[in-house]
């Protein structure tokens, strides 16, 4: 080759080498920023006046009728009022749907059948359980996982190099909600409440110092089944005679959260079908069996969270998006106290709806839903960029006043963050067509209002309202997968 045709042929490459990390970075920054805003306490009817439109008297209505907490009233939560005493989140790492469904008879199965019921003295109360699908967003690794529970956020890109080294959340969460906001606004009689951890040290490494009371255990050694599992099983039990009941005066644990990591391990090591994943899946059985009970006895209102963080393949891997891996279980267990709550299913099926507000009703519910549900158990504010649904089914006593206004919330949470964002870090495309969905939502909700105030409550007006303020918020989502998950490479 002459040397002037070199010249030519290397000048290509450099030109083709630049032109693909222009295409690379390019398309790389597109993904989703990080806003250092947080919601507040007291915002709840702000968001519904600035945000959605309800006039001030609707709003101060829903305070008289404390469907909505406020500042100037007495409370037990910060935008709405808080539905339990505390809450035991139980991660069983890599706990496959099927796992759940199977083979864990005592904890989960034997709560499942309608006749189970709760002993206590001479009356004879039930408590309420359901297992749900649990969909996760790739990559299907637990610190991803973690974050999305606790932001409701979606992984992005420049996150996934990050599961190998550790890195803290920065973005708002439940987790930091807990232990910021003053107690006293949630019926807390400390001023900071406290919560208590056991298990996979990731959550120490994502939240460090958050927990009053903690245990981690190191999670790199996939070989190693049991250390972490029997440092959960040692504390456990210790920490829930600290947690917090109706009658707790200061110093208990309002969260418990323990994340067994044995069936993840012998997964990777074993696979999911062989005489180690049964033994494995036998001591989470009694162990999980045996911390419901204990739940199951006590006169507070404590619900627990059962769920993988995702799932395995069938050679006991994880990380990509099948649905083995995306597909992990949800049990959800109220104890006896928490009481009867409506059957929100039922309640949807006398209404005639369409088929476009039947679809997006939560059959399964998605991993994120979970955060803006814990906000309003707890009586948080949901955290500021969240894109998950609140899911009443999940939630004890719940009504469809309180409901439907729980919802309005989380829309009008969303609406901000995206306006926001678009306004702030990158112009988001798709807002104008969500505005009017958001519309119609906030004008039947407004009907639903004025009927109820004038002539009574009409469960058929708020569940229209609610149906299509789930359309918007599953649309909500559909837009952040759309514009954070794709590697974009068209720069669209
Ligand atoms: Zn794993």
């Amino acid at each position: 080759m002459g040397s002037r045709k070199r010249r030519y042929y290397d000048i290509f490459w450099i030109c083709l080498c630049l032109f693909g990390l222009y295409w690379f970075t390019a398309s790389f920054f597109l993904a989703k920023r990080s806003l250092a805003e947080r919601s507040s306490c007291d915002e709840a009817a702000t968001l519904l006046t600035e945000v959605l439109g309800l006039t001030l008297e609707e709003v101060r209505d829903l305070e008289s009728s404390q469907i909505l907490s406020s500042p100037s009233q007495e409370r037990n939560g910060c935008w709405m009022d808080r539905k339990i005493d505390s809450l035991v989140i139980l991660v069983v790492d890599a706990l496959r749907f099927d796992f759940a469904y199977y083979n864990l008879p005592n904890s989960v199965g034997r709560r499942l059948k309608p006749e189970h019921e709760v002993r206590e003295g001479s009356n004879r109360t039930q408590a309420k359980a359901r297992l749900f699908q649990f969909v996760a967003d790739p990559p299907t690794v637990t610190m991803q996982r973690l974050k999305a529970l606790t932001t409701g956020g979606l992984p992005t890109f420049a996150d996934i190099s990050a599961n190998m080294g550790g890195a803290t959340v920065e973005e708002d969460s439940w987790m930091h909600q807990v232990v910021t906001i003053d107690g006293r606004n949630r019926g807390l009689s400390a001023h900071r409440a406290r919560m208590g951890f056991v298990g996979d040290d990731t959550w120490e490494d994502l939240f460090p110092g958050f927990f009053a009371e903690s245990y981690p255990y190191p999670s790199f050694n996939t070989r190693d089944l049991d250390t972490v599992d029997n440092g959960c099983l040692k504390h456990i039990f210790n920490m829930l005679s600290r947690i917090r009941t109706r009658a707790s005066v200061t110093e208990d644990l309002e969260v418990i959260v323990v994340h067994f990591l044995g069936v993840d391990h012998v997964g990777h090591t074993y696979g999911p079908h062989n005489q180690h994943m049964d033994a494995k899946l036998k001591e989470m059985d009694g162990a999980l069996s045996k911390i419901l009970d204990r739940l199951d006895k006590s006169d507070s209102c404590h619900t627990t969270f059962i769920f993988g963080d995702h799932g395995m393949t069938e050679d006991g891997n994880h990380g990509g998006g099948t649905a083995e891996e995306t597909h992990a279980a949800l049990f959800v267990h109220s104890s006896p106290v928490c009481g009867e709550s409506a059957e929100w299913d039922q309640l949807e099926e006398t209404v005639s709806v369409s088929e476009l507000v039947k679809e997006a009703q939560f059959s399964s519910i998605h991993q994120i839903d979970l955060v803006s549900t814990i906000s309003m158990t707890l009586g948080l504010p949901i955290p500021y960029a969240n894109l998950g649904s609140f899911v009443p089914a999940l939630v004890p006593g719940e009504d469809v006043r309180r409901t439907t206004a729980a919802l309005a919330l989380n829309a009008a949470q969303i609406w901000r963050y995206f306006n926001v964002y678009s306004a702030t870090a990158n112009r988001l495309s798709g807002l104008d067509d969500l505005a009017l969905k958001l519309k119609t939502a906030v004008d039947l909700y407004k009907d639903a209002l004025r009927e109820d105030k004038e002539a009574g409550i009409s469960v058929e007006a708020y569940l229209r309202a609610s149906s299509h303020f789930k359309v918007f918020l599953r649309e909500c989502l559909d837009l952040g997968q759309r514009v954070w998950t794709r590697f974009d490479t068209l720069l669209a």
